[in-house]
Protein backbone atom coordinates (compact mmCIF):
# COMPACT_ATOMS: atom_id res chain seq x y z
CA UNK A 1 0.00 0.00 0.00
CA UNK A 2 1.40 3.48 -0.71
CA UNK A 3 0.43 6.76 0.34
CA UNK A 4 0.55 8.45 -3.31
CA UNK A 5 0.40 7.35 -6.21
CA UNK A 6 1.49 9.50 -8.93
CA UNK A 7 0.46 9.24 -12.61
CA UNK A 8 2.96 10.76 -15.24
CA UNK A 9 6.15 11.91 -15.08
CA UNK A 10 6.75 15.28 -16.25
CA UNK A 11 8.20 18.01 -14.37
CA UNK A 12 4.76 17.91 -12.45
CA UNK A 13 5.10 14.51 -11.34
CA UNK A 14 8.50 14.33 -10.47
CA UNK A 15 8.25 17.22 -8.32
CA UNK A 16 5.25 15.84 -6.94
CA UNK A 17 7.35 13.00 -5.97
CA UNK A 18 10.20 15.16 -4.61
CA UNK A 19 8.24 16.38 -2.12
CA UNK A 20 5.80 13.53 -1.31
CA UNK A 21 9.41 11.59 -0.73
CA UNK A 22 11.04 14.44 1.42
CA UNK A 23 7.90 14.39 3.38
CA UNK A 24 7.96 10.43 4.16
CA UNK A 25 5.44 9.46 2.17
CA UNK A 26 5.62 6.15 0.30
CA UNK A 27 5.16 7.24 -3.17
CA UNK A 28 5.40 5.21 -6.32
CA UNK A 29 5.58 7.35 -9.49
CA UNK A 30 3.77 5.12 -13.10
CA UNK A 31 6.39 7.00 -15.33
CA UNK A 32 4.98 5.78 -18.12
CA UNK A 33 6.95 3.43 -20.94
CA UNK A 34 8.44 6.75 -22.43
CA UNK A 35 9.09 8.83 -19.37
CA UNK A 36 9.57 12.56 -18.91
CA UNK A 37 6.85 14.51 -21.07
CA UNK A 38 7.15 16.94 -23.31
CA UNK A 39 10.58 18.17 -22.18
CA UNK A 40 11.95 14.83 -23.20
CA UNK A 41 11.41 16.12 -27.14
CA UNK A 42 12.93 19.48 -26.32
CA UNK A 43 16.51 20.37 -26.89
CA UNK A 44 18.01 23.80 -24.83
CA UNK A 45 15.98 24.95 -22.05
CA UNK A 46 16.56 28.12 -21.28
CA UNK A 47 13.43 29.47 -19.02
CA UNK A 48 13.98 27.25 -16.12
CA UNK A 49 15.31 28.63 -13.00
CA UNK A 50 18.87 27.76 -11.84
CA UNK A 51 20.64 26.62 -15.09
CA UNK A 52 22.65 30.00 -16.37
CA UNK A 53 23.87 28.31 -19.62
CA UNK A 54 20.12 26.46 -20.07
CA UNK A 55 20.26 22.73 -20.03
CA UNK A 56 18.77 20.04 -22.23
CA UNK A 57 15.12 19.02 -21.68
CA UNK A 58 16.12 15.65 -21.43
CA UNK A 59 18.99 16.22 -19.13
CA UNK A 60 16.54 18.47 -16.92
CA UNK A 61 14.17 15.46 -16.34
CA UNK A 62 17.07 12.91 -15.84
CA UNK A 63 17.95 15.14 -12.78
CA UNK A 64 14.37 16.08 -11.94
CA UNK A 65 14.39 11.76 -11.51
CA UNK A 66 17.23 11.04 -9.99
CA UNK A 67 16.38 13.55 -7.29
CA UNK A 68 12.71 12.18 -6.88
CA UNK A 69 15.02 8.35 -6.72
CA UNK A 70 16.98 9.72 -4.30
CA UNK A 71 14.43 10.78 -1.56
CA UNK A 72 13.21 7.60 -2.13
CA UNK A 73 10.71 7.27 -4.82
CA UNK A 74 9.86 4.16 -6.26
CA UNK A 75 9.30 5.24 -9.96
CA UNK A 76 8.30 1.96 -12.68
CA UNK A 77 8.59 2.79 -16.20
CA UNK A 78 4.90 1.21 -17.47
CA UNK A 79 1.71 2.68 -18.96
CA UNK A 80 -1.25 3.42 -16.43
CA UNK A 81 -3.95 1.35 -17.92
CA UNK A 82 -6.65 2.15 -15.77
CA UNK A 83 -7.68 3.29 -12.66
CA UNK A 84 -10.65 2.52 -10.07
CA UNK A 85 -10.83 5.69 -7.58
CA UNK A 86 -14.64 4.87 -7.06
CA UNK A 87 -13.42 4.01 -3.14
CA UNK A 88 -9.95 4.34 -0.95
CA UNK A 89 -8.10 2.45 -1.28
CA UNK A 90 -7.62 3.47 -5.04
CA UNK A 91 -6.57 1.09 -7.39
CA UNK A 92 -4.52 1.50 -10.26
CA UNK A 93 -3.08 -0.96 -13.03
CA UNK A 94 0.00 -0.31 -14.70
CA UNK A 95 2.17 -2.66 -16.70
CA UNK A 96 1.10 -5.97 -15.65
CA UNK A 97 0.05 -5.00 -12.14
CA UNK A 98 -2.15 -3.40 -9.49
CA UNK A 99 -1.31 -1.26 -6.97
CA UNK A 100 -3.15 0.42 -4.05
CA UNK A 101 -2.97 3.75 -2.82
CA UNK A 102 -4.19 6.33 -0.06
CA UNK A 103 -3.96 8.93 -2.50
CA UNK A 104 -3.35 9.80 -5.92
CA UNK A 105 -1.61 12.37 -7.99
CA UNK A 106 -2.62 12.81 -11.62
CA UNK A 107 0.21 14.08 -13.83
CA UNK A 108 -0.28 13.10 -17.00
CA UNK A 109 0.41 16.27 -18.97
CA UNK A 110 -0.97 17.07 -22.11
CA UNK A 111 0.21 16.70 -25.49
CA UNK A 112 0.43 19.78 -28.50
CA UNK A 113 -1.91 19.43 -31.24
CA UNK A 114 0.56 19.61 -34.27
CA UNK A 115 -1.01 20.76 -37.53
CA UNK A 116 -0.40 17.09 -39.02
CA UNK A 117 1.25 17.74 -42.18
CA UNK A 118 4.07 16.73 -44.39
CA UNK A 119 7.13 17.92 -43.05
CA UNK A 120 6.06 19.12 -39.62
CA UNK A 121 6.89 15.84 -37.26
CA UNK A 122 10.74 15.56 -38.71
CA UNK A 123 11.76 19.08 -38.41
CA UNK A 124 10.19 20.00 -34.55
CA UNK A 125 13.64 21.49 -32.68
CA UNK A 126 15.29 22.02 -36.57
CA UNK A 127 12.54 25.29 -36.94
CA UNK A 128 9.05 24.00 -36.19
CA UNK A 129 8.12 24.48 -32.30
CA UNK A 130 4.95 24.58 -30.29
CA UNK A 131 6.81 26.98 -27.64
CA UNK A 132 7.89 30.45 -28.30
CA UNK A 133 8.67 31.69 -24.49
CA UNK A 134 11.25 28.65 -25.33
CA UNK A 135 12.42 28.99 -28.80
CA UNK A 136 12.11 32.94 -29.55
CA UNK A 137 15.60 33.79 -28.96
CA UNK A 138 16.69 30.86 -31.45
CA UNK A 139 14.81 33.24 -34.16
CA UNK A 140 16.63 36.02 -34.02
CA UNK A 141 16.12 38.55 -36.97
CA UNK A 142 14.34 35.84 -38.23
CA UNK A 143 11.18 34.99 -40.28
CA UNK A 144 8.78 32.96 -38.55
CA UNK A 145 5.22 32.01 -38.67
CA UNK A 146 2.35 31.03 -36.35
CA UNK A 147 -0.15 29.03 -36.88
CA UNK A 148 -3.39 29.61 -35.02
CA UNK A 149 -6.26 31.73 -34.14
CA UNK A 150 -6.50 31.47 -30.68
CA UNK A 151 -5.09 33.30 -27.67
CA UNK A 152 -1.99 31.07 -27.90
CA UNK A 153 -1.39 31.92 -31.30
CA UNK A 154 -1.35 35.87 -30.73
CA UNK A 155 0.41 35.43 -27.48
CA UNK A 156 3.02 33.40 -29.43
CA UNK A 157 3.06 35.69 -32.03
CA UNK A 158 3.54 38.95 -30.12
CA UNK A 159 6.74 36.95 -27.42
CA UNK A 160 8.19 36.00 -31.42
CA UNK A 161 8.01 40.04 -32.40
CA UNK A 162 10.75 40.69 -29.23
CA UNK A 163 13.21 38.40 -31.53
CA UNK A 164 12.24 37.72 -34.84
CA UNK A 165 12.17 40.34 -37.61
CA UNK A 166 8.62 39.32 -39.16
CA UNK A 167 6.14 37.39 -37.35
CA UNK A 168 3.12 36.04 -40.00
CA UNK A 169 0.26 34.67 -38.20
CA UNK A 170 -1.43 31.69 -40.60
CA UNK A 171 -5.28 31.21 -39.47
CA UNK A 172 -7.58 28.78 -41.38
CA UNK A 173 -10.95 31.45 -40.85
CA UNK A 174 -11.19 35.17 -40.94
CA UNK A 175 -12.85 35.08 -37.61
CA UNK A 176 -10.79 34.52 -34.61
CA UNK A 177 -11.30 32.41 -31.36
CA UNK A 178 -8.55 34.79 -29.38
CA UNK A 179 -10.65 37.69 -26.74
CA UNK A 180 -10.46 40.80 -28.49
CA UNK A 181 -8.16 42.27 -26.15
CA UNK A 182 -5.21 39.70 -27.54
CA UNK A 183 -5.99 40.18 -31.04
CA UNK A 184 -5.83 43.69 -31.02
CA UNK A 185 -2.87 43.74 -29.35
CA UNK A 186 -1.01 41.45 -32.29
CA UNK A 187 -2.95 43.75 -34.66
CA UNK A 188 -1.25 46.86 -32.85
CA UNK A 189 2.42 45.04 -33.55
CA UNK A 190 3.87 46.85 -36.55
CA UNK A 191 6.01 43.38 -36.98
CA UNK A 192 2.99 40.78 -37.13
CA UNK A 193 0.75 40.67 -40.31
CA UNK A 194 -1.98 37.99 -41.07
CA UNK A 195 -2.80 35.43 -43.71
CA UNK A 196 -6.06 34.10 -43.21
CA UNK A 197 -8.41 31.95 -44.71
CA UNK A 198 -5.49 29.86 -44.69
CA UNK A 199 -4.03 26.34 -43.56
CA UNK A 200 -0.06 25.49 -44.08
CA UNK A 201 -0.25 21.97 -45.61
CA UNK A 202 3.53 20.97 -45.89
CA UNK A 203 6.16 22.40 -44.20
CA UNK A 204 9.69 22.40 -46.57
CA UNK A 205 13.41 22.31 -46.10
CA UNK A 206 16.58 20.54 -46.79
CA UNK A 207 17.47 20.60 -43.22
CA UNK A 208 15.83 23.01 -41.57
CA UNK A 209 12.59 24.83 -42.14
CA UNK A 210 13.00 27.47 -45.16
CA UNK A 211 9.63 27.75 -46.22
CA UNK A 212 5.54 26.39 -46.32
CA UNK A 213 3.30 25.52 -48.32
CA UNK A 214 -0.14 27.56 -48.22
CA UNK A 215 -3.43 26.77 -49.30
CA UNK A 216 -5.82 29.13 -49.42
CA UNK A 217 -9.29 27.14 -48.34
CA UNK A 218 -11.72 30.20 -49.98
CA UNK A 219 -9.88 29.89 -53.56
CA UNK A 220 -8.54 26.90 -53.14
CA UNK A 221 -4.92 28.33 -54.83
CA UNK A 222 -1.74 26.68 -53.80
CA UNK A 223 1.64 29.43 -52.64
CA UNK A 224 4.75 29.00 -50.94
CA UNK A 225 5.88 31.37 -48.34
CA UNK A 226 9.34 31.65 -46.96
CA UNK A 227 9.71 31.44 -43.36
CA UNK A 228 12.59 30.10 -40.69
CA UNK A 229 10.07 28.72 -38.33
CA UNK A 230 6.98 27.52 -37.94
CA UNK A 231 5.00 27.55 -34.30
CA UNK A 232 2.30 25.55 -33.65
CA UNK A 233 -0.53 26.98 -31.66
CA UNK A 234 -3.40 25.15 -32.27
CA UNK A 235 -4.68 23.86 -28.49
CA UNK A 236 -3.61 20.77 -26.49
CA UNK A 237 -5.06 17.73 -25.80
CA UNK A 238 -4.59 16.93 -22.12
CA UNK A 239 -4.61 13.14 -21.33
CA UNK A 240 -7.71 12.99 -19.45
CA UNK A 241 -9.70 10.18 -21.10
CA UNK A 242 -8.41 7.30 -18.81
CA UNK A 243 -9.76 8.36 -15.81
CA UNK A 244 -13.51 7.42 -15.54
CA UNK A 245 -15.15 9.29 -12.90
CA UNK A 246 -12.68 12.68 -13.18
CA UNK A 247 -14.39 15.58 -13.94
CA UNK A 248 -13.21 17.76 -17.18
CA UNK A 249 -14.42 20.74 -19.10
CA UNK A 250 -15.11 20.98 -22.53
CA UNK A 251 -11.65 20.95 -24.06
CA UNK A 252 -10.93 17.42 -21.63
CA UNK A 253 -8.41 19.77 -19.06
CA UNK A 254 -9.50 18.13 -15.53
CA UNK A 255 -11.49 20.15 -13.11
CA UNK A 256 -9.68 21.83 -10.16
CA UNK A 257 -12.37 22.24 -7.64
CA UNK A 258 -10.06 23.96 -5.19
CA UNK A 259 -5.94 23.95 -4.48
CA UNK A 260 -5.05 20.90 -7.34
CA UNK A 261 -8.24 18.97 -5.48
CA UNK A 262 -10.43 17.01 -8.21
CA UNK A 263 -13.93 16.14 -8.02
CA UNK A 264 -12.92 12.85 -6.02
CA UNK A 265 -11.55 13.09 -2.51
CA UNK A 266 -8.10 12.07 -2.31
CA UNK A 267 -6.99 12.41 -5.98
CA UNK A 268 -5.06 15.53 -6.88
CA UNK A 269 -4.34 17.36 -10.00
CA UNK A 270 -1.00 18.89 -10.96
CA UNK A 271 0.52 20.29 -14.31
CA UNK A 272 -0.81 20.62 -18.05
CA UNK A 273 -3.43 17.95 -17.76
CA UNK A 274 -5.57 20.55 -16.13
CA UNK A 275 -3.59 24.19 -16.63
CA UNK A 276 -5.08 25.50 -20.05
CA UNK A 277 -3.39 28.35 -19.09
CA UNK A 278 0.52 28.88 -18.65
CA UNK A 279 2.04 25.49 -19.64
CA UNK A 280 4.93 25.71 -18.63
CA UNK A 281 8.12 23.39 -16.91
CA UNK A 282 8.20 25.67 -14.35
CA UNK A 283 4.65 26.06 -13.72
CA UNK A 284 4.01 22.50 -13.89
CA UNK A 285 6.64 21.64 -11.31
CA UNK A 286 5.09 24.50 -9.25
CA UNK A 287 1.60 22.95 -9.17
CA UNK A 288 3.06 19.37 -8.75
CA UNK A 289 4.90 20.55 -5.14
CA UNK A 290 1.10 22.25 -4.52
CA UNK A 291 -0.77 19.05 -4.87
CA UNK A 292 2.16 17.24 -2.79
CA UNK A 293 1.54 19.31 0.00
CA UNK A 294 -2.10 19.42 -0.31
CA UNK A 295 -1.98 15.06 -0.62
CA UNK A 296 0.40 15.26 2.48
CA UNK A 297 -2.24 17.87 4.27
CA UNK A 298 -5.33 15.60 2.97
CA UNK A 299 -3.25 12.14 4.53
CA UNK A 300 -2.62 13.67 7.65
CA UNK A 301 -6.26 14.49 8.25
CA UNK A 302 -7.52 11.40 7.24
CA UNK A 303 -4.84 9.79 10.06
CA UNK A 304 -4.95 11.86 12.66
P1 LIG B 1 -8.03 27.51 -28.87
O1 LIG B 1 -8.76 26.23 -28.94
O2 LIG B 1 -8.67 28.68 -28.22
O3 LIG B 1 -7.68 27.99 -30.37
C1 LIG B 1 -7.09 27.10 -31.26
C2 LIG B 1 -6.96 27.80 -32.60
O4 LIG B 1 -6.27 26.93 -33.48
C3 LIG B 1 -8.29 28.14 -33.24
O5 LIG B 1 -8.21 29.41 -33.86
C4 LIG B 1 -8.49 27.04 -34.27
O6 LIG B 1 -9.13 27.46 -35.45
C5 LIG B 1 -7.06 26.71 -34.65
N1 LIG B 1 -6.94 25.31 -35.03
C6 LIG B 1 -7.33 24.20 -34.34
N2 LIG B 1 -7.03 23.08 -35.02
C7 LIG B 1 -6.45 23.50 -36.17
C8 LIG B 1 -5.89 22.81 -37.27
N3 LIG B 1 -5.89 21.47 -37.35
N4 LIG B 1 -5.36 23.52 -38.28
C9 LIG B 1 -5.34 24.89 -38.23
N5 LIG B 1 -5.83 25.60 -37.19
C10 LIG B 1 -6.38 24.90 -36.18
O7 LIG B 1 -6.60 27.12 -28.23
P2 LIG B 1 -5.51 28.08 -27.57
O8 LIG B 1 -4.35 27.19 -27.29
O9 LIG B 1 -5.27 29.28 -28.36
O10 LIG B 1 -6.14 28.54 -26.18
C11 LIG B 1 -6.56 27.55 -25.24
C12 LIG B 1 -7.11 28.26 -24.00
O11 LIG B 1 -6.05 28.89 -23.28
C13 LIG B 1 -8.15 29.33 -24.32
O12 LIG B 1 -9.14 29.27 -23.36
C14 LIG B 1 -7.37 30.60 -24.22
O13 LIG B 1 -8.18 31.71 -23.88
C15 LIG B 1 -6.35 30.26 -23.11
N6 LIG B 1 -5.14 31.08 -23.24
C16 LIG B 1 -5.08 32.24 -22.56
C17 LIG B 1 -3.97 33.04 -22.66
C18 LIG B 1 -3.94 34.29 -21.88
O14 LIG B 1 -4.97 34.70 -21.38
N7 LIG B 1 -2.79 34.91 -21.72
C19 LIG B 1 -2.83 32.68 -23.50
C20 LIG B 1 -3.01 31.44 -24.20
C21 LIG B 1 -4.14 30.67 -24.07
P3 LIG B 1 -10.69 27.80 -35.44
O15 LIG B 1 -10.80 29.12 -34.78
O16 LIG B 1 -11.03 27.81 -36.89
O17 LIG B 1 -11.36 26.70 -34.67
Amino acid sequence: MYDVIIIGSGPSGLTAAIYTTRAALKTLVIAGAKWGGQLMLTTEVENFPGFPEGIQGPDLMANMRKQAEHHGAEIVDVNFIKGDFSKAPFKVEAGEKTYEAKSIIIATGADTKWLGVPGEQERIGRGVSSCAPCDAPFFKEKDVIVAGGGDSAMEEACVLTRFAKSVTIVHRRDEFKASQAMLDKAKANPKIKFVLNSQIVEILGENVVTSVKLKNLVTTEESEMSTNGVFVAIGHIPNSAVFPGIEVDEKGFIKVHEHTKTNIEGVFVAGDVHDRQYMQAITAAGFGCAAALEAERWLEHQEG
